[in-house]
């Protein structure tokens, strides 16, 4: 398979959910090679390159940040990034945070296809692990394991396909236990995983609000589930564990390459999904680069 990026400039523009602050984003279409790189003109020197910075420690959505470049909540515009196979793009972000616009990762889609993308002339590279690895927190249940990428034994080379099993499990009684798992494939990903929002529970509200955060959220951009009842319609039965992967898929675009294997995933967020990429900069060597 060959590198992809963009065919022109792709512009979206909204508020964000946390800082609830208009923010602009531009992706560039960018050389082979060149990676998936963060930059605010507001601060021309510092650039931010996926797969080589270790995300923030935050709750509530994915941040990556160097010296005084914060830039948050890119987690959506990430996982379309990755479910299209995009390698090369330059993003500029006028603001902190990118758009949360419907809460689902659909606007995204559309802007992309309409731009298209357009294949380059250099092999990719996919990466996997070199052997099982497992993150796991007993108290919280949350767990985390990747499994490498099996060569197809009848072409003897690598499937470098993407495979996922996530269990979401909430104490709510209108959302409680679900499951999703499949391949991803990038029509699987726009019909299945791009429509599903965000989502929030109600009783949260003022302790998100307290803490600077959700001043951005509404009815508009997120599914509330309040005490007995959702504030407004799901989009699928199950759309908070599809969101819940569209997270961890997010997540995972910020390795900097397309992963190749099997991940299964249990109740994670941000915060614990972070500790991949981390392995992948401290722990290189159990990380290998495939065709
Ligand atoms: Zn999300």
């Amino acid at each position: 398979m060959k590198q992809k990026t963009i065919n022109k400039e792709v512009i979206i523009n909204g508020i964000g959910v946390h800082l609830g602050q208009l923010s602009k984003v531009i992706l560039h279409p960018a050389p082979v090679d060149h990676g998936i790189v963060f930059f605010n003109p507001k601060f021309p020197t510092e650039k931010i390159k996926l797969g080589k910075i270790v995300p923030e420690q935050a709750i509530h959505a994915s941040v990556l940040k160097k010296k005084d470049l914060i830039i948050s909540t890119i987690e959506h515009l990430m996982s379309v990034i990755l479910a299209f196979k995009i390698d090369n793009l330059l993003i500029e972000i006028n603001g902190i945070e990118v758009p949360i616009l419907d809460g689902s990762a659909l606007t995204f889609v559309d802007l992309i296809e309409k731009a298209g993308i357009k294949g380059q002339n250099k092999d990719k590279k996919f990466l996997t692990v070199s052997s099982n690895l497992i993150f796991r927190d007993e108290k919280s249940g949350r767990y985390l394991e990747l499994i490498p990428a099996k060569i197809n034994p009848e072409t003897s080379e690598y499937d470098n396909n993407f495979y996922f099993d996530y269990t979401a499990d909430f104490k709510h009684p209108l959302v409680g236990q679900s499951f999703f798992k499949g391949k991803l494939s990038t029509s699987f990903f726009k019909e299945e995983i791009a429509p599903a929002r965000t989502f929030g529970f109600l009783e949260q509200l003022p302790f998100l609000r307290d803490k600077g955060l959700a001043k951005g959220t509404s009815l508009g951009n997120t599914v509330v589930i309040g005490e007995e009842e959702f504030l407004n319609q799901p989009r699928f039965k199950n759309e908070f564990v599809r969101h819940k992967l569209l997270d961890l898929i997010g997540d995972l675009a910020l390795l900097g390459k397309n992963l190749a294997g099997t991940v299964i995933a249990k109740k994670t967020g941000h915060n614990f999904n972070r500790l991949i990429t981390k392995n992948y900069i401290d722990s290189p060597e159990k990380w290998k680069l495939i065709k």
